[in-house]
């Protein structure tokens, strides 16, 4: 297993590159623990993929270079990284049996018969695939074949990490889950290197210690998902994460005051800003309090979820969405209260300041 440096890397698919836009990834510069479950979540197109190519050696970056355990290995293969990886669609062999493609990876690296045995036994009841064992891959559903492509992943034991490209597209909801609680529970076991791409935050949330949210080329924070949650680096990572999102609100700074509409709150101290700065007040919807006193509301709609409600508003001419308790009395002269420890301040997008 390995710890994996990514030093300065950037990446351009097309020749020429000019502006950051020309940039699939833009600058990419992270150490990633040995043993960590890593995430990597964001919209479609951020350039996950991209990354993770990267670190398997399927792809060239531009720019930089990637180390494992400080051992430049930009220039090697895939295979002289020692890395598995495991493809949004299944890659296997149609023509083995379910029981030789989980063999195949062992059997390559002269594992002994006996060892690969047990451990090909192992990994068919983790995907259970184990009354399957003879059958040929041809024939069997799209679902099962990604979990031989799993297996195939997962059956080594020596390699320097396991990368996941949004592995579980293709199984069903129930398996999903299943799926996702075995590859924790083999991640705690054998303690592998493991990067799992998603653009699923509760996938990633349930699954990781650290998650590496990507936004346009960029990572835009690591984190604990507590970390995530309450203290968003980048608006985009408040958006992103959590349901509703963040409510982020334009808004003015002089000093520790922030203006918001006709509205002004005093910060406990002054965050720093460059003249121009386009400057947001983000805060959760779980941070914001209903009742007779603070700020004025009008009250546009209100969803109950269960335990708990969403409530949408207006104020100061923004939306935004309160979450309330299910028995909390909205009254009908609303006003609201931003928790302080809630209230986190933006310039061009980029965390200054809050209260937390
Ligand atoms: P993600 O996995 O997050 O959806 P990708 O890494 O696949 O994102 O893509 C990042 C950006 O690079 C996108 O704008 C995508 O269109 C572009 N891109 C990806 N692969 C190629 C390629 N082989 N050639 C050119 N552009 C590509
Ligand atoms: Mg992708």
């Amino acid at each position: 297993m390995a710890r994996i440096t990514l030093d300065h890397i950037r990446h351009a698919y097309g020749p020429n590159p000019v502006s950051d836009s020309d940039y699939a990834l833009r600058e990419v510069h992270h150490e990633w623990k040995d043993g960590g479950a890593y995430a990597l979540l964001g919209p479609s197109g951020c350039g996950k993929t991209t990354l993770l190519n990267i670190i398997s050696g399927l792809l060239q970056p531009s720019h930089g270079r990637i180390l494992f355990d400080g051992r430049d290995v930009t220039d090697l293969s895939t295979q002289a990284r020692n890395i598995a990886q495991v493809f949004q669609f299944p890659v296997i062999y149609d023509t083995m049996t379910v029981y030789d493609n989980l063999a195949f990876p062992l059997r390559n690296r002269g594992v002994d018969e006996a060892d690969v045995d047990r451990r090909v036994r192992d990994m068919l009841q983790i995907i259970d695939l184990a009354d399957w064992a003879k059958r040929k891959a041809r024939g069997l559903t799209a679902d099962q074949k990604q979990k031989i492509s799993l297996g195939r992943g997962l059956v080594r034991n020596d390699v320097n990490a396991i990368l996941f490209d949004e592995p579980l597209t293709v199984i069903d909801p129930h398996m999903k889950w299943v799926l996702r609680s075995q590859l924790k529970r083999l991640h705690k076991q054998f303690g592998f290197t493991m990067v799992y791409v998603t653009h699923d935050q509760t996938e990633a949330l349930t699954f990781a210690d650290k998650v590496v949210v990507m936004y346009e080329g960029q990572i835009v924070q690591i984190g604990t998902p507590a970390e995530l949650f309450e203290t968003p680096r980048h608006t985009f990572v408040g958006y992103f994460i959590g349901s509703p999102g963040m409510n982020v609100i334009p808004a003015r700074l002089d000093g520790s005051s922030v203006t918001l509409g006709s509205q002004r709150l005093d910060l406990a101290s002054a965050p720093t800003a460059a003249e121009g700065d386009r400057i947001e007040l983000g805060i959760r919807p779980e941070f914001i309090r209903l009742g007779r006193e603070g700020m004025p509301v009008t009250i546009r709609r209100i969803e109950d979820i269960g335990r708990r409600k969403i409530v949408r508003a207006d104020f100061e001419g923004q939306p935004i969405a309160i979450v309330a308790d299910e028995d909390a009395e909205i009254p009908a002269e609303a006003h609201v209260r931003f928790e302080p420890q809630g209230i986190n301040i933006y310039a061009n997008s980029w965390r200054i300041g809050g209260e937390a």
